[in-house]
């Protein structure tokens, strides 16, 4: 008997077991395969903190209280998961309307964003070619080191006393009187607990299939390369990057003395448990594309690994933060639409009060599953 299960180890359900492991709870992190795999959203090496949201205040106040967590975790783990390299963001064409509602979201919130015209763009970033102009939040966001965060988080919770199991797939919720009361696996352990938390990541739909919000699992490519000369390529030379009217993204040198590429596409639908370091051409013929037009030093560089990882979409863009309908004792948390690994350790924090105090102080309104989600077609 547990206090409170928690099903899924990717970024939100490990650090909802550190935090319940850290308030002194028992906890069951139990995962299909293990923290921070690669078939988990939460398993590339990079993930962007950007503060800009084209101006709505809770998630860029959500974004802060991250970073904070995010720094504590750093500083009780001596580690330095989050790496605080500002975020440059970039338009091919003026006026881009979700660009500069991004950067006068943010003047709003009172950052101070520099606004920079294409000549100080091109003297400061000579790696980028045929760009109109763009802005840099000097020093806040960055990114996180995603996959070892996701399996520092889970280290963490079990050093902290969570039972935390691989191989553990959870195939069914046994309920009973409007409560759930166990976690049954595919190999017939069943797991009791007080409180149950859902964070499957795209496999959400397969355990909870009945969802009043869908959630669809989508391809998303990216690839690693070696630039031709590896000092433009870092930070500071290079910070986290986006040029947002080609929805390309990328990063400075940080993994094997690699620069991330990647493109930001809400693609086909993808089976999650599918092989992700499988060809694709046509995602490589767009990278050297986009690289020709905007960073033509880094177009003949070696792509060195190119893989598929899962964004969980809902239909707005919105993550699924709730009860179950009519069960008091099971939290969802899924949905987070390729955007939320910076929140993850807000996230968990927040599912363990649910779980705990049954309340939180963040207003989740905009997450419930009963909202009538209005379609968007890109989420920056
Ligand atoms: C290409 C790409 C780029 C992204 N870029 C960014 C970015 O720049 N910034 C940002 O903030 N976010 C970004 N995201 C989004 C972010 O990575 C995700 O929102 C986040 O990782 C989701 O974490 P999760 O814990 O919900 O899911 P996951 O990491 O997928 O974890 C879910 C876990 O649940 C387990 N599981 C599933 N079903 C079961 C079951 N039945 N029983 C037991 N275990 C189960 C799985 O094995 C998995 O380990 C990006 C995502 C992708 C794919």
């Amino acid at each position: 008997m547990f206090d409170v299960v928690v099903v899924g180890a990717g970024v939100m359900g490990g650090a909802t077991a550190y935090w319940l492991s850290r308030a002194g709870k028992r906890v069951a992190l139990l995962d299909k395969y293990s923290p921070g795999h690669v078939r988990a959203s939460s398993a590339d090496e990079s993930r962007m903190v950007r503060y800009q949201y084209r101006g709505q205040t809770l998630y860029t106040e959500m974004v802060a209280a991250a970073v904070e967590l995010w720094k504590d975790f750093d500083r009780r783990m001596g580690t330095s998961f989050y790496r605080e390299q500002g975020a440059l963001a970039l338009q091919a064409k003026p006026d881009n309307a979700p660009f500069m509602e991004g950067y006068e979201g943010l003047l709003d919130l009172g950052y101070q964003p520099r606004w920079l015209d294409a000549g100080e763009v091109r003297r400061r970033y000579p790696q980028f070619t045929n760009v109109d102009s763009g802005y840099l939040l000097e020093d806040l966001g960055g990114y996180v080191a995603a996959r070892p965060a996701t399996q520092a988080l889970a280290q963490a919770a079990a050093e902290l006393g969570a039972d935390v199991l691989t191989g553990a797939e959870v195939t069914e919720l046994g309920e009973s009187g409007g409560r759930v009361t166990r976690a049954i696996t595919r190999d017939g352990r069943a797991f009791e607990a007080e409180v149950f938390v859902i964070a499957a990541g795209p496999w959400t739909p397969m355990l909870l299939p009945e969802l009043s919000i869908p959630i669809r699992s989508t391809a998303e490519r990216l690839h690693y390369l070696t630039p031709p000369d590896p000092d433009a390529y870092s930070y500071p030379r290079l910070p986290p990057f986006f040029v947002m009217d080609t929805n390309f993204y990328g990063f400075p040198v940080h993994w094997r003395g690699c620069v991330k590429v990647a493109e930001d596409t809400i693609g086909a639908t993808f089976d999650p448990d599918r092989e992700r370091e499988h060809e694709d051409p046509e995602a490589l013929t767009k990278l050297r594309d986009f690289l020709r037009r905007h960073m033509p030093d880094l177009s003949k560089a070696e792509v060195v690994y190119s893989k598929t990882c899962t964004y969980s979409m809902t239909p707005d863009t919105d993550f699924v933060i709730d009860h179950l309908p009519d069960m008091e004792n099971a939290i969802v948390a899924a949905g987070f639409s390729g955007h939320g690994f910076k929140f993850g350790i807000l996230i968990g924090q927040i599912l363990a009060d649910l779980a705990v105090h049954g309340r939180t102080r963040w207003d989740l309104t905009r997450f419930r599953l009963d909202r009538e989600p209005v379609s968007m077609d890109g989420h920056w």
